[in-house]
């Protein structure tokens, strides 16, 4: 399944659905006009109330869609937003985690929850606040179940699904302070999307190519099988004796080519866009905006 946050043109209210050939389909109105079953009011909703909602859910869309009778809108008139666009905890985030291993443990830090924004939204800052603004493309990891010290071997029962995140840091603000979560955490530095794609379908988390381009040009492109942590390690690292909920998310850490990196380097400026894209998700794309 690949399930969205949406929001219709003449309606702001923001809907989970799920992305089937081309089409929007509107689970909550889907599951709200069959007796007895469950109340999906946002996608978050849904990934708290667990795997008989998702497996229900499941079943309904594909029957509805089979028949021709799901509730839905094609998906160039529909608005996409950020799929969990409220997360109840910060984002969970590692550093350096592409490139060459200096064998030390996964350094993991957080992004304040007032990042988050949609896959198509403006990502807007001050220029009396920071002058270095730079990309990080990341896959991102969205947990289904609650647990605690999780071994490797049991990480993707955890696991709701993919999405694609960019972890926009201002350089500066990092080095000012001495810490990367306030660098990290300015208003919409967080764009995801444009879909939570779920664990079944999105198959090796290993296996996908992953780029991000600034006005066409590509400034970073790896394969996720570069990860020096993958996926299971960090979690079972991450969830020790500290417990996982649903909803969280997890960014993984980005490749090289960061701005930072480049000779000279490079920073984000107004009107640029950025798109990150990660195989078998899809695209977000940004514009910036600098007041
Ligand atoms: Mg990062």
């Amino acid at each position: 399944m690949r399930y969205v946050t949406f929001s219709r043109p003449d309606d702001r209210t923001q809907r989970c659905g799920a992305l089937i050939g081309g089409r929007v389909i509107d689970i909550g109105a889907l599951a709200s006009s069959v007796a007895g079953g469950y109340a999906v009011a946002s996608l978050r909703d849904l990934i708290e109330q667990g795997s008989g909602a998702w497996n229900w859910v499941r079943d309904l869309v594909a029957g509805a869609a089979e028949r021709d009778e799901a509730p839905g809108y094609p998906v160039d008139s529909v608005a996409l937003c950020a799929p969990l666009p409220r997360l109840r905890r910060n984002v969970f985030c590692v550093a350096r985690n592409y490139g060459a291993s200096e064998g030390a443990a996964p350094m993991f830090f957080t992004k304040a929850t007032g990042t988050i924004c949609g896959p198509t939204d403006d990502v807007e800052w001050d220029r009396q606040v920071t002058g270095q603004v730079d990309w990080e493309i990341e896959l991102g990891i969205v947990i289904g179940q609650s647990g605690k010290d999780i071994p490797a071997a049991r990480v993707s029962e955890f696991i709701f699904g993919y999405t694609v995140l960019n972890d926009l840091t201002a350089r500066d603000l990092q080095r000012h302070h001495g810490q990367f979560f306030k660098g990290k955490s300015l208003d919409s530095f967080c764009p995801i999307g444009p879909c939570i794609v779920t664990s079944d379908e999105f198959g090796d988390p290993l296996s996908k190519a992953i780029s991000l381009r600034v006005n066409g040009v590509t400034k970073q492109h790896d394969y996720t099988r570069s990860m020096i942590t993958p996926p299971d390690a960090l979690i079972e690292s991450l969830s020790s004796g500290m417990t996982l909920l649903p909803g969280d998310l997890i960014a993984t850490g980005s490749p090289p080519g960061t701005g930072q990196s480049r000779t000279p380097p490079e920073w984000l400026q107004d009107g640029d866009i950025v798109e990150g894209e990660i195989e078998g998700i899809g695209v977000i794309r940004n514009r910036m905006i600098v007041r």
